[in-house]
């Protein structure tokens, strides 16, 4: 059975979904105002594991990720300006422009490193009489005030109001103080908008909607339950997000779902941890970041990236640097040239099989589940079984490994020359022929290896 961390029980939980065998499951997606890098692949990887392994045990899942193109605000504790209008301003294009070039990165991104896209994506822009909507239940229900600039969500309201960070209220509020709050009207330094209205400090906004309020724009925040919930239900399986959303995003999430429905909103809070860069977060006004186009220029492919990640558990934190991409790189590359010319799938590994499963089902231990991979590879089984457990260990790990089970490397037409003459030379026991032989294929810039099913040639790494 599969067992997750859960960040609001604080402990690891055996995961069972209100409606099996169906599991509902949102992602926070990407604020589309510049863009994606490394940093953001591991969360998206992190999700994309969560739902292979919950698709091969036998779930059908329904992933939900949504686009962010309106409301978030520099600060995520509403202060300062839109980040898409921002952009907009600062490099002379539409705030529409700016999101549709962001959102084509980003797929563009997370497509390199073999991530299944959700089964919907949906934007806020799109989204907005569903937020209105569920502004309007918060009224309803008494959740809500307005000032001059927003209609605010009223966090003294809902009881328990921290209880997926566990924060204490004052520490909470001692974050919020920070910030500038601009509303002198707002009742708590928590209480979050739901609703701007475009006055004052966002009079020139250009992104912007009639509402029973009045002209505006939705809050961050609402655009997530909203969303959620159409396409969910009030209550659904799994959540999940950056480590940086428990304080604010969610917990905002938390109370303005349950306030409007009255019941529990999500079974499971997944909340990935960090890539860092000098035991700093990667981010972006840190300037410690990398794009695809970085690992690519310096020769790297971006499924080694995959795999890096899955060096690590999603809990833990991962620092990147180039050398450890660079071993990720080679591990791919050995576990690659270890499975050419492994014959088709026959039966496979029941033993390993059962062990990979296992390490996967206690909170999604990918690097253990690399370890059972490399046993399986190094062990004594024929080929041919190993071969099919290998593939089904893709279908989770999602490293593309079929494209080169089976395979023969292609050598150029010279060196596949000398390798047939070793072969020749050793099969008739002249063993100094064959040295000399191996020596000129390597000056070719290849490695000949003999196995049980004959020699195998690889590049020189
Ligand atoms: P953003 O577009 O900034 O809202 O980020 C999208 C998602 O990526 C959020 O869930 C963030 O928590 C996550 N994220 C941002 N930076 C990192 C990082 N360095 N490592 C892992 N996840 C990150
Ligand atoms: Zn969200």
């Amino acid at each position: 059975m599969l067992k997750l961390y859960n960040t609001l029980s604080r402990r690891i939980e055996e995961f069972s979904p209100i409606n099996p065998p169906h599991v509902g499951m949102y992602a926070c997606g990407p604020t589309v105002y510049d863009y994606t890098h490394i940093g953001h692949l591991r969360k998206y990887v992190g999700d994309d594991i969560l739902r292979r392994v919950l698709e091969t045990e036998g779930f059908e899942v329904k992933h939900v990720m949504n686009i962010t193109d309106v409301g978030h605000l520099v600060s995520d504790e509403d202060s300062g300006e839109d980040k898409i209008e921002k952009g907009a301003r600062e490099s002379g294009r539409t705030v529409w422009e700016i999101a549709k070039f962001y959102e084509d990165y980003f797929w563009k991104s997370v497509e390199t490193v073999n991530i299944k896209r959700p089964n919907i994506v949906a934007k806020a822009t799109d989204h907005i009489k569903e937020q209105i909507k569920l502004i309007h239940k918060l009224e309803k229900n008494g959740f809500t005030y307005q000032t001059n600039q927003a209609i605010y969500f009223d966090i003294s309201k809902f009881p328990n109001y921290t209880k997926l960070s566990g924060q204490k209220l004052e520490e909470k509020e001692a974050g919020a103080r920070q910030d500038v709050v601009v509303d002198k009207q707002k009742k708590n330094p928590q209480d979050f908008a739901l609703w701007f209205f475009t006055v004052g400090h966002f009079a020139d906004h250009s992104m912007r909607w009639p509402s029973p309020w009045g002209e505006g724009f939705p809050g961050w925040h609402i655009e997530c339950s909203a969303m959620s919930m159409e396409y969910l239900g009030d209550s659904f399986d799994i959540h999940t997000g950056g480590i940086d959303h428990i304080p604010v995003h969610h917990t905002n999430e938390i109370a303005q779902s349950e306030a409007a429905t009255g019941k529990p909103f999500v079974q499971i809070w997944v909340h990935h941890n960090f890539l860092q860069v000098d035991g700093e977060k990667m981010s972006k006004s840190k300037k410690n970041y990398y794009r695809i186009d970085e690992i690519i220029g310096k020769g790297f492919e971006l499924l080694a990236l995959r795999y890096l990640f899955l060096t690590a558990h999603w809990r833990d934190e991962l620092n990147f640097t180039w050398k450890s991409l660079e071993a990720a790189q080679n591990a791919l590359n050995n576990l690659r040239h270890e499975i050419r010319g492994w014959e088709q799938p026959k039966v496979g590994c029941a033993e390993y099989e059962q062990r990979f499963r296992q390490v996967l089902e206690n909170d999604l231990n990918t690097p253990q589940a690399l370890a059972v991979l490399w046993e399986l590879v190094k062990s004594d089984y024929p080929t041919s079984a190993k071969a099919k457990t290998i593939l089904e260990m893709d279908n989770v790990l999602g490293l593309k490994l079929d494209e080169y089970l089976g395979k023969q490397i292609e050598a150029p037409k010279e060196v596949m020359r000398l390798v047939h003459k070793r072969e020749q030379a050793r099969n008739s026991g002249d063993f100094k022929e064959s040295d000399k032989l191996r020596h000129e294929i390597k000056k070719l810039g290849f490695e000949v290896e003999d196995t049980s099913s004959g020699s195998k040639v690889k590049p020189l790494q």
